[in-house]
């Protein structure tokens, strides 16, 4: 008989967990399936490769990259390690609680090269076009070599879906903007604060990346930072030339109106108004639509295809937990592509947990504990190296708290690790003076 062949679509951080799920079956002596990973960018790391471009990249594809120079790790990697490769082992050492992105990608991509798994990935293979053949009960993938600028397909027993989340734009109109005689972009464009030094910027949004990028302006020295919500404020203690506004009317010239009639000048608008799950790849009865949220539609056990469980998404959830629950999911779809865990063949078991996932979720008003659940529950059916999700889910409320005393602060925090049981050590120096966000300069210690 044939060696079953599983398609992984993306190497970022939830398809990096699925080949490190893989190999650790291998290396305990499990029969594993032959694994293609189709990676489009030409390195893994996902999100965590940063790049200046945006718009098309060299090949005229989408650029990927939603990150920008300076970012710091927004919530504690206390929350985020992995429970088989730790923040000691991969450094040699404990190390502060916020890392810049350089030193989460490192981490991120330290444990995959350590598994040797880089062969299995295709680099700069994009995928173009996925379907399933009922006559054969496979997958037709296809995909270009960009290199070879060769398109081609092959068959496979399963496929999972690692493409993120966070890297198509949700762009909402506003009156006006066109006219606007400053610059506007999406966050998915904005790479570097400096650019905003001395200017006026007006934010649009409360999400994460509303939070982050007008901290980074306001770190880099623009002028002043105005907020647009559309429903309620952040309300965290901003600084004095910070100030939240209601949602934006209307752009004439340099001039933004808002709903409470105020009005203000600024250079550049950003639009921090979230992404959209999208998949052009993805054959119509295959395709997940989803609102970003902790229960997403459509997926038994958060990562199975309903429609057709020989499919799986990974990552699709809003994350409060990342990397921990990419792992979580990994080893639980690797466990059911291996037959170690059985899917209900029943459709109605599988719509009814989904049904159920979504009643808890609006049900509740502890996300970190509701997703911190989500998580234990995965680990427990697979040999995932269990770990104190309390302890992880404490780190978070911590997180929180400290934003709320200091949101120019949090960052200065430092937490205990729920895998080694070490404090990380306090950072030697604050966020708001540490300009230089290179490895070297936050590793020194
Ligand atoms: C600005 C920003 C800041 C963030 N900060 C943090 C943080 O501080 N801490 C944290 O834990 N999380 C953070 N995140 C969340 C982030 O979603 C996760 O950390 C993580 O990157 C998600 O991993 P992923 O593998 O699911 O998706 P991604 O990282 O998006 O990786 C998906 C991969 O799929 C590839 N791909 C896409 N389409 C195709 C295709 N058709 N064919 C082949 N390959 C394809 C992409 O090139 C990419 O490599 C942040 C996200 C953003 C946008």
């Amino acid at each position: 008989m044939s060696k079953k062949r599983v398609a992984i679509i993306g190497a970022g951080p939830s398809g990096t967990a699925q080949l490190r799920a893989f190999q650790s079956a291998a290396e305990k002596g499990a029969e594993i399936p032959e694994i293609v990973c189709f990676e489009k960018q030409d390195d893994w790391g996902g999100l965590w490769n940063y790049t200046w471009r945006t718009g098309l990249d060299e090949y005229g594809e989408p650029v990927h990259c939603s990150m920008y120079r300076y970012l710091w790790s927004n919530g504690p990697k206390e929350g985020l390690e992995f429970a088989d490769y730790t923040f000691e082992e991969h450094f040699g050492k404990q190390i502060a609680s916020y890392p810049p992105r350089e030193v989460l990608r490192d981490y991120i991509l330290g444990r995959v090269e350590k598994a040797g798994v880089r062969d299995w990935v295709r680099f700069r293979h994009p995928v173009r076009w996925v379907t399933y053949k009922e006559d054969t009960g496979t997958f037709h993938v296809t995909a270009e070599d960009l290199k070879a600028q060769k398109v081609y397909t092959e068959e496979f027993d399963h496929v999972i879906c690692a493409s993120g989340h966070f890297s198509t734009p949700n762009v909402p109109h506003f009156e006006g903007l066109n006219g606007f005689n400053g610059r506007v972009l999406h966050a998915h464009d904005f790479r570097d604060a400096l650019e905003f030094k001395d200017k006026d910027i007006l934010i649009i949004g409360t999400s994460y990346s509303a939070e982050d990028i007008g901290s980074q302006c306001w770190k880099y020295g623009c002028k002043s930072v105005t907020v647009s919500f559309r429903t309620a404020p952040m309300g965290f203690k901003w600084p004095d030339n910070w100030e939240e506004v209601p949602l934006l009317t209307k752009v004439e010239g340099n001039t933004c109106t808002f709903k409470d009639g105020s009005q203000k000048r600024v250079d550049a608008i950003i639009l921090c108004t979230g992404y959209l799950h999208h998949f052009p790849f993805m054959d119509e009865p295959l395709k997940l639509r989803t609102a970003n949220r902790l229960a997403t539609a459509d997926l038994y056990k958060g990562v199975v295809w309903n429609a057709n469980p020989k499919l799986f998404y990974l990552g699709m959830q809003d994350q409060w937990f990342t990397f921990n629950m990419f792992d979580a999911q990994a080893w639980w779809v690797r466990d059911a592509i291996l037959g170690r865990i059985e899917i209900p063949s029943d459709r109605a078991v599988l719509d009814g947990d989904v049904e159920r996932r979504v009643a808890e979720e609006d049900a509740s008003d502890d996300p970190i504990g509701y997703q911190g659940d989500y998580v234990r529950e995965l680990i427990a059916e697979t040999d995932y190296p269990s770990f104190d999700v309390d302890g992880a889910c404490a780190a978070f409320y911590e997180w929180k708290k400290h934003k709320k005393e200091n949101i120019m602060g949090f960052r200065n925090n430092s937490y205990r690790s729920v895998m080694t049981g070490s404090m990380a050590p306090k950072h030697h120096t604050p966020w708001v003076d540490a300009l230089d966000d290179s490895m070297e300069a936050y590793l020194r210690a």
